[in-house]
């Protein structure tokens, strides 16, 4: 059914790059590695270039732009932190660890490398977790992607919401998706659509 649905896509929408990592996923997920690597050969061969993950927030109406592993925001160093404490934490009191199999299946090399740093939809909330401070104020925190939200960020969010009192809002290219009590509004049904992780 995806091979399907992807050579109809391929056919109405060919020159987005979304269509390809899609179809890349559904290949990998399947084990079909010759047919994610040809798909892979159409994207160098049509010199298609998938849009960088970009995620963002607003405070005090202000708009902070983040891309994954980004390190311009001069409270980087904070939102490390308050990241790296969540992180702690979340492993902790829930139990969640990394799941790397989503940051592999990408189009594209450096996204291996990307993974390992903070995607740009953590970034975006660690600044919203810093300027609102963890335990009070602002209840609601929300934050958009212009591509979807990556599954290991997506359960990072899931576990934010259930050890914090708080609710996130997150508008990626997809749906929104509302995290609260350690659950999310699209009951994990974000991978199918047309979602495709890469940070
Ligand atoms: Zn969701
Ligand atoms: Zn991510």
């Amino acid at each position: 059914m995806g091979r399907e649905v992807g050579e109809l896509l391929f056919r109405l929408d060919g020159n987005n790059p979304v269509n390809y990592v899609l179809m890349s996923n559904i290949y990998a997920d399947a084990g079909y590695w010759k047919e994610r690597e040809s798909v892979r050969e159409l994207v160098k061969l049509k010199g298609l270039k998938k849009e960088a993950g970009q995620s963002w927030v607003e405070i005090d109406k202000e708009v902070h732009f983040f891309y994954n592993g980004d390190e311009t925001h001069l409270l980087t160093e904070e939102i490390h932190e308050v990241l790296k404490e969540m992180e702690r934490r979340i492993k902790e009191e829930t139990g969640y660890a990394y799941e790397m199999r989503f940051a592999l299946h990408d189009v594209e090399e450096e996204s291996k490398v990307e993974s390992l740093r903070f995607h740009s939809e953590k970034l975006a909330i660690g600044l919203a977790l810093v300027h609102s401070g963890i335990q009070k104020g602002g209840r609601m925190i929300r934050v958009f992607k212009n591509l979807i939200v990556c599954g290991d960020c997506h359960e990072f969010i899931k576990g934010l919401s259930r050890i914090l009192d708080k609710v996130f809002l997150v508008r990626d290219a997809n749906r929104f998706h509302k995290f609260e009590d350690g659950f999310c509004s699209c009951r994990d049904y974000w991978r199918f659509g047309f979602g495709f992780s890469n940070g």
